[in-house]
């Protein structure tokens, strides 16, 4: 189970027989499908190479015997002997060209492989990612999605894909040593099997204990990467709080736990190779010592006997990196699992319509009926009951009310963030369910409080709502824009203008030209619904003058819903709508609600006064 994944305390975001089942390795084998080429030509060179590895040790035993010969004083002259010799190297680096071409084009091929596959995965995860709905990501956590994407796949890739490769190398060297070893004497086959047991109960032991550990740690792991995203993501509230020795004490307290289970894994592993290093070098000082008499006894060449001793040792080896790559593809099943878990995960909202309902060009008409909500990180917890809302084209209509009452939520579900539990939100009398993504988005533009800018221009922020990311805008659109929220000014002013870029969430720019920026990006697509979140308080008196003429001009000839927190706001406003609790306490216009008395009035005495922040209203 991955209850790291979840926010604590959160229901269940995956279905958990996904990416359980045995299939996981035919699913990861499919990911290859479109490489099947590639791994066919790499898996023939695969062979060549194995071939000729296999194939030195007997040469070179031939070169042994031919030397020993001589000493013996056979029938073959100086000149003879050595022209033998001659002859047996050239086969030898005959032999060992082949076996470079073919380890090479072994590795190149399959690793361009694994490239491709992992390229294709994460495209297609982080594809699939961005289809999620907003609900998923309240209740996912970012780093958690990082290390799915950036980490799993690349366990995927690495011990996937290049692992097998090895495997499949180490199983073909293997077998054709054992059959060569056979070959060159039975008896000593036999005797070198006999000690076989041992180590495979050794190594059966090793692995379970270090898929637990590496499982174990790569679940700390996570964590610490989780952590320290959201040091980095949140350095100003950190330093801000001087907190960055309780952040550093924290990723510690989180990398310990890694650190815990490496260490356990290490050990795991040093008793392993202590115990492999004793077993196997005494197997080959037992099977040199049994060889050698087999030699006294005539009944096998001291050639033979190195050619045994090396095949000996390249199975070993070979057997020793299977074990090897055997954890590695435990891991990358693992990873698969996870990877494969966010692939099958449907998205609980319902895609989006085909419908482009035609307005009417002074604004769009938007009607909330009915509405309830809950969030889905918290169903319990009823943040809208039976809310009815309608805005008919060009009016603005102001939501005012205590904070944590559902004024931005419903801003989020005019968005289609989110689909109410209950009831219809619908733009021009359409249900935004039906309506198409991209349209409903160019109708409908929302300036946020803290409005969030790419690390890219200006250009490319102000840009960004059109369609095909702002690829055919020009730069005298951009201009417009700019000019109408009042940002051309200050823009012009910076050397390098709109081709400024504005650092990471636009720390670059000052609050007020950030929301300058942000409104030129929500009016370039001409939308016909305008969603404004006005700031309480963050801005000076002059900025905040700017970012109200801006806002007064945008307004114009569009439907706006505005969150306000201002005098003037409301003054000027078609209608006033007081949202407490979820529900709509009171609605008319401001003189019709200051009349009365009510919770508006107490309101607008203690928040929206002229000295709690609009210095322009009297
Ligand atoms: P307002 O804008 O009037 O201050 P909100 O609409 O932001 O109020 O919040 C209404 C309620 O919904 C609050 O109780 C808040 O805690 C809750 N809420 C807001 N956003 C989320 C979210 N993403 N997940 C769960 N609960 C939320």
């Amino acid at each position: 189970t991955d209850y790291t994944l979840l926010k604590e305390g959160q229901n269940a975001l995956f279905d958990e027989e996904s990416g359980k089942n045995k299939a996981t390795v035919w699913r990861l084998m499919g990911l290859a499908q479109k490489e099947a080429w590639l791994l066919v030509i790499a898996t023939v060179f695969l062979f060549v190479s194995s071939l000729a590895t296999v194939a030195v040790p007997k040469l070179a035993g031939e070169l042994i015997d031919v030397c020993i010969k001589f000493h013996a004083g056979s029938s073959e002259g100086k000149e003879e002997a050595k022209k033998h010799l001659n002859h047996e190297l050239y086969e030898i680096l005959g032999i060992l060209a082949v076996g470079a071409i073919g380890s090479g084009m072994r590795s190149w091929l399959f690793n361009g492989a694994a490239e491709r596959v992992m390229c294709r995965l994460r495209s297609r995860l982080f594809g699939h990612l961005m289809s999620q709905e907003i609900g998923f990501f309240d209740r996912i956590r970012t780093g958690e999605l990082m290390n799915r994407l950036s980490e799993d796949t690349r366990l995927m890739k690495s011990a996937g894909t290049i692992s097998i490769s090895i495997a499949l190398r180490a199983t073909v060297v293997s077998i054709f040593g054992l059959v060569l070893m056979f070959v060159t004497s039975p008896l000593l086959t036999g005797l070198t099997l006999a000690i076989l047991p041992v180590l495979l109960v050794a190594f059966r032991i090793f692995t379970v204990l270090n898929k637990k550990y590496t499982a174990e740690g790569l679940t700390a792991s996570a964590e610490a990467s989780t952590v320290a995203e959201e040091s980095f993501g949140s350095i100003r509230t950190v330093r801000a709080f001087a907190k960055e020795r309780a952040a550093c004490m924290r990723y510690d307290r989180s990398i310990r736990k890694v650190l815990h289970q490496g260490l356990l894994s290490a050990r795991a592993g040093g008793f392993f190779f202590g115990f492999n290093f004793i077993v196997g070098t005494g197997a080959i000082v037992c099977v040199l010592w049994f060889g050698a008499r087999q030699v006294v006894d005539e009944k096998l060449s001291p050639g033979e006997l190195s050619s045994f001793v090396i095949y000996a040792l390249y199975v070993g080896a070979n057997t020793g990196a299977l074990a090897g790559v055997v954890s590695s593809l435990i891991q990358a099943v693992g990873a698969s699992q996870r990877v494969f878990q966010l692939l099958d995960r449907m998205a609980e909202m319902q895609a989006c319509g085909q419908e482009v309902p035609r307005g009417r060009p002074e604004g769009a008409d938007l009607d909330l009926r009915n509405v309830s909500f809950a969030y889905p990180s918290r169903p319990e917890i009823q943040v809208l009951k039976n809310v009815s809302l309608h805005i008919p084209p060009g009016r603005k209509v102001a939501l005012v009310g205590p904070s944590g009452g559902g004024k931005s939520t419903i801003v989020n579900l005019v968005q289609r963030f989110y689909d109410p539990t209950a009831g219809i939100v619908a733009l021009d009398t359409m249900n935004l369910k039906s309506i198409e993504h991209e349209w409903l988005h160019q109708q409908v533009s929302i300036v946020s409080q803290d409005p969030t800018l790419f690390a890219e221009s200006i250009f490319y922020n102000i840009a960004f709502g059109m369609r095909r990311g702002g690829d055919d805008v020009s730069l005298a659109q951009v201009e417009e824009a700019a000019k109408a929220a009042n940002c051309h000014d200050f823009i012009s002013q910076f050397p390098q203008g709109y081709n400024t870029t504005v650092g990471e969430r636009g720390v670059r720019l000052s609050g007020g030209q950030k929301q300058r920026v942000a409104i030129a990006r929500a009016i370039l697509p001409k939308p016909r619904l305008l969603l404004l979140d006005e700031a309480t308080s963050s801005l000076d008196a002059e900025s905040e003058a700017k970012v109200q003429e801006a806002l007064d001009r945008v307004a114009s000839g569009r439907t706006v819903l505005v969150v306000a927190h201002r005098l003037s706001t409301v003054q000027s406003a078609s209608e006033v709508v007081v949202i407490s609790h979820g529900t709509i306490a009171e609605r008319g216009t401001h003189a019709e609600l200051l009349q009365k008395g009510g919770e508006y009035a107490t309101l607008v005495r203690r928040q929206l006064s002229p000295s709690a922040g609009d210095s322009s209203a009297s």
